[in-house]
């Protein structure tokens, strides 16, 4: 095997790979998923932990050291922190993460974080339990808010939460969330609403952007602090914090102003697809590999493949873009 490093068409680094390891969930969040569900895969067509492992370990061999776990709901799959511990052993892994809607994560977190996790990312978009209701089709608020306790006594750190700011539909919860970041050593992440293929339709006047949500905080809560390092290896957040404040809120915008230009990352779904872009349905298919007796330079063919099909950026604001035909529930966020 070379020792090659992922790199892009556009000379982008890819050092980070996002597994979706699972197609099930535990809710229905109205702009993720119909009520009743989407179609699962047959289980047998979803990877095996080992199969992930395989790619990951591959992966690592050439400069992948962040991986982020994804679903559906990761936690609801069986064997999950055995898998968890098997990544954190991979050379070259410096960081494991994963993101979930927090349900399960009271019970998981101290087992999660024994298991290697770095930290979690907590999906939450209502802090009033039947707004909360209606958005998730769950009755979990307080298991969520449980289990955000619990991720922070066992170090899972720093907790992020991850809110999507709907407008008419949770927008006038932001002042709370933000206020959270002056109580809590919480990052709150206001995540714009992207356009998926999703039963409650996406419409650009729901979508609120950076600008907006920036302004609305600033002119109750006062004037906010850019957090100097927020280009470096921090992701795709534009970052601030309020004085003497122990959490701090950051704000992805995919849609009003893109991040492709630094974009490190791919996806691995499920069902062994790579995914090159998140709003690109260019999808590269590694699960016949791992399973026709290919050789480990076979899958790494693979890799580099997805990574040179890597768009320079997505389409969303053009007329051309067509709404992606997974849901983020198959794809992993
Ligand atoms: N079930 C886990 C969870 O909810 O955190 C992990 C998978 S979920 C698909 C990953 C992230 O995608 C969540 O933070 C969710 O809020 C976000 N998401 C889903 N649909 C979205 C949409 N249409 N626009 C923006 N974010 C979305
Ligand atoms: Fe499930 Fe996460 Fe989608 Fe909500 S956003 S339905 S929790 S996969």
């Amino acid at each position: 095997m070379t020792m090659t490093k992922l790199v892009d068409s556009y000379e982008r680094k890819i050092d980070y790979l996002r597994i979706s390891v699972t197609d099930r969930c535990n809710l229905r969040c109205v702009y993720c998923m119909p009520p009743e569900g989407i179609d699962l895969t047959e289980a047998g067509n979803i990877l095996r932990y080992e199969e992930f492992h395989r790619i990951a370990r591959i992966a690592a061999a050439h400069g992948v050291s962040k991986i982020r776990i994804t679903g559906g709901e990761p936690l609801v799959r069986k064997g999950i922190i055995e898998f968890l511990a098997s990544l954190a052993e991979i050379p070259g892994i410096e960081d494991l993460s994963l993101t979930t809607n927090g349900v399960l994560l009271k019970d998981y977190a101290q087992r999660l974080k024994d298991a290697g996790l770095k930290r979690v990312n907590v999906s939450l978009d209502s802090l009033q339990r039947e707004r909360f209701q209606k958005m998730t089709r769950g009755d979990n608020l307080q298991d969520v808010l449980d289990g955000l306790d619990e991720a922070e006594k066992a170090g899972l750190t720093p907790v992020k939460i991850n809110m999507v700011v709907i407008k008419g539909f949770n927008d006038d919860e932001v002042l709370d969330f933000a206020l959270m970041s002056k109580t809590k050593p919480y990052h709150i992440r206001f995540i714009e609403y992207m356009p998926f293929n999703t039963q409650e339709g996406w419409q650009r006047d729901k979508c609120l952007t950076m600008k907006e949500l920036k302004s609305i905080i600033e002119d109750r809560l006062g004037p906010l602090e850019p957090i100097k390092d927020s280009k470096g290896g921090a992701g795709p957040a534009r970052r601030y914090r309020w004085k003497d404040a122990p959490g701090e809120i950051g704000f992805i915008s995919p849609v009003s102003e893109d991040f492709c230009g630094s974009c490190n990352r791919l996806r691995l779904t499920s069902d062994g697809k790579l995914r090159v872009c998140l709003f690109s349905d260019s999808e590269i298919d590694i699960r016949k590999a791992l399973r026709d007796g290919s050789n480990d330079e076979e899958i790494e063919r693979l890799l580099f493949k997805a990574v040179a099909e890597k768009p320079e950026r997505h389409h969303i604001n053009e007329n051309i873009f067509k709404k992606c035909s997974r849901t983020m529930s198959l794809i992993g966020g």
